[in-house]
């Protein structure tokens, strides 16, 4: 039985909200808190009396005295980070004070530069180890359930694991020329930066959407993706041994392309700060206000994510391939929960990976990304919880 306080009031919350208050054997108590206390009213409203007791609070996560303040009123075993990654570092700090474990799903973001960098948050290890609290970084789908995959590949697949392609498809259509599935700043942030991925030690740089790649995706049918640098390439870097190889691959439609190609000649994605009638602001963040929110585009989204990972490596001496992969329905995701699947895929791996860590599984003091943990739990806790995975041995590879 534990208390979970959860941060954050938006898509993927939402979901988590759902999944804990599903699983209320161990998610005995939440609060739900946020900048705008309305958001956890309404997900209060809807789920209160189902096991879970549920209260709400405001907080402005960007400031540390106002989140000791809260973790001390509410005494949780964990905060849930599911507000945006520049609250990250406050968050940590406040949970470093309290002594209360701490889970995110994405790595922390100065808001003036885009890096997609986990070394502010590495820097905690010490200070979290000696706490005696866990901080599980990114367990949302990617990063997290790809990190876990990874794990569960080396464990029960692989001697050693060379070259590693995530796949990331989503063959949904909301039926709008231009919208974000998530938090519009960080995915026009993570897609407008310019490509990375690992090889032989070295990181290789690419152009923003220089590399294509068609693949057809079970479930979804043929899709063009493209070559992104994914925050999981990362830890999973300095994780694996003897990996040779990783890349991170998205799927893209020529309606979004095109948008925000435009959007960029134009400098709406631009996070430099301009003056406009005597005021600062950052043109991203403006276009963010005038795109639909991310949360409305569940009752219109129609067919399927596909994301997995396919790895090559050797087994007992031999060459070995095998994909492991999770396809989810953007139709029933909203039927059971109210949410697309793209905030259904990244909710209900919060909730494990916290309930891991308060029920002890992953009760490790430090700072740790997914793939640092064993991953049996989490693969049978993704088949319980609405992401069963899939698998071959015979897939096709990217090339
Ligand atoms: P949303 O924009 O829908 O929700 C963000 C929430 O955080 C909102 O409720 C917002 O409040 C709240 N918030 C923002 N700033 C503050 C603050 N200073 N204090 C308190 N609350 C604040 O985002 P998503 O739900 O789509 O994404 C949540 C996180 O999940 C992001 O970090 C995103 O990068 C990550 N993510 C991870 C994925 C993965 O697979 N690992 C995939 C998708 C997303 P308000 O309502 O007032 O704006």
């Amino acid at each position: 039985m534990a208390k979970a306080l959860i941060i954050g009031a938006g898509g993927v919350a939402s979901v988590a909200v759902h999944k804990c208050v599903q699983n209320s054997e161990v998610f005995e108590e939440i609060c739900i808190a946020s900048r705008t206390k309305s958001k956890c009213d309404d997900l209060k409203a809807k789920l209160d009396g189902q096991g879970t007791k549920i209260t709400t609070a405001q907080v402005d996560a960007d400031n540390v005295e106002e989140l000791i303040a809260l973790i001390n009123e509410v005494k949780p075993d964990i905060v849930m980070n599911l507000a945006l990654p520049y609250q990250d570092l406050t968050i940590m700090d406040a949970c470093l004070a309290t002594k209360t474990h701490y889970m995110d799903t994405a790595n922390y973001e100065p808001e003036d530069t885009a890096k997609f960098e986990y070394k502010w948050q590495w820097e905690y290890h010490e200070r979290f180890k000696e706490a005696g609290i866990t901080a599980l970084l990114g367990s949302g789908f990617d990063p997290g359930v790809t990190g876990v995959f990874t794990a569960h590949a080396l464990k029960h697949h692989f001697d050693e694991i060379e070259y590693i392609d995530i796949l990331d498809c989503n063959g949904g259509d909301h039926g709008y020329p231009f919208a974000t599935n998530f938090n519009p700043e960080i995915n026009i942030r993570e897609v407008s930066a310019n490509g990375r991925y690992w090889k032989e030690g070295e990181w290789i740089e690419t152009k923003p959407m220089e590399i294509k790649r068609v693949y057809n995706f079970e479930e979804v049918g043929e899709k063009d993706m493209y070559l992104l640098y994914h925050e999981e390439l990362e830890s999973l870097a300095k994780n694996v041994p003897g990996l040779k190889q990783i890349r991170f691959f998205m799927t893209f439609g020529q309606s979004y392309l095109t948008h925000l190609q435009c959007l960029e000649n134009v400098g709406m994605t631009s996070i430099e700060p301009i003056i406009f009638e005597g005021k600062e602001i950052i043109p991203l963040q403006f276009l963010k206000a005038v795109l639909p929110d991310p949360a409305s585009l569940g009752p219109r989204t129609k067919g399927k994510t596909n994301i997995g990972c396919i790895f090559r490596g050797k087994k007992d001496g031999q060459d070995k391939t095998y994909y492991v992969y999770n396809i989810c329905d953007h139709e029933a995701c909203y039927a059971e929960v109210g949410s697309q699947a793209v905030s259904y895929t990244t909710g209900v791996p919060a909730m494990i990976g916290a309930m891991l860590v308060v029920n002890g599984e992953w009760n490790k003091p430090g700072v740790y990304n997914v793939e640092e943990f064993n991953p049996d739990p989490y693969m049978d806790a993704l088949n319980k919880w609405g992401l069963p995975w899939k698998e071959s041995f015979n897939p096709e590879l990217v090339d």
